[in-house]
């Protein structure tokens, strides 16, 4: 997911300068197509192209590890919190020991009653 994010923001440091330079040469009307057709060509589509990646690569993790239950998984950077690394299909960070359910919320309501 860094990675992403990284690569976009690279895109968006090359590009912006670029798009503003280009002003200088392209006729007003027609540079803001340009420069729309270009954010979203170089900028935006590749990175809803590597997230879609990103996401099919790791979609086994997401779903079906012990992970998937576990309150310190980021689902979004595939990342265990508690740990900082990556669990895999054949690899948990704790190997099962710190498994904590998610929203587990204990309701002294309930206890009382
Ligand atoms: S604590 Fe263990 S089960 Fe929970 S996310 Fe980290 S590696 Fe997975």
């Amino acid at each position: 997911m860094g990675e992403i994010v990284f690569g976009t923001i690279i895109r968006i440091a090359l590009v912006i300068p670029i798009i503003w330079f280009s002003k200088e040469f392209i006729d007003f009307q027609f540079w803001w197509i340009v420069s729309m057709m270009i954010i979203y060509g170089v900028i935006i589509h590749p990175a809803v192209i590597h997230y879609r990646l990103f996401e099919e690569k790791n979609k086994d993790i997401i779903e079906s590890t012990l992970c998937t239950s576990c309150k310190h998984f980021d689902k979004s950077a595939v990342l265990c919190i508690k740990y900082d690394k990556h669990p895999a299909l054949d690899y948990l960070s704790c190997e099962g020991n710190d498994w904590e359910p998610k929203n587990m919320q204990l309701n002294t309501r309930d206890l009382s009653d």
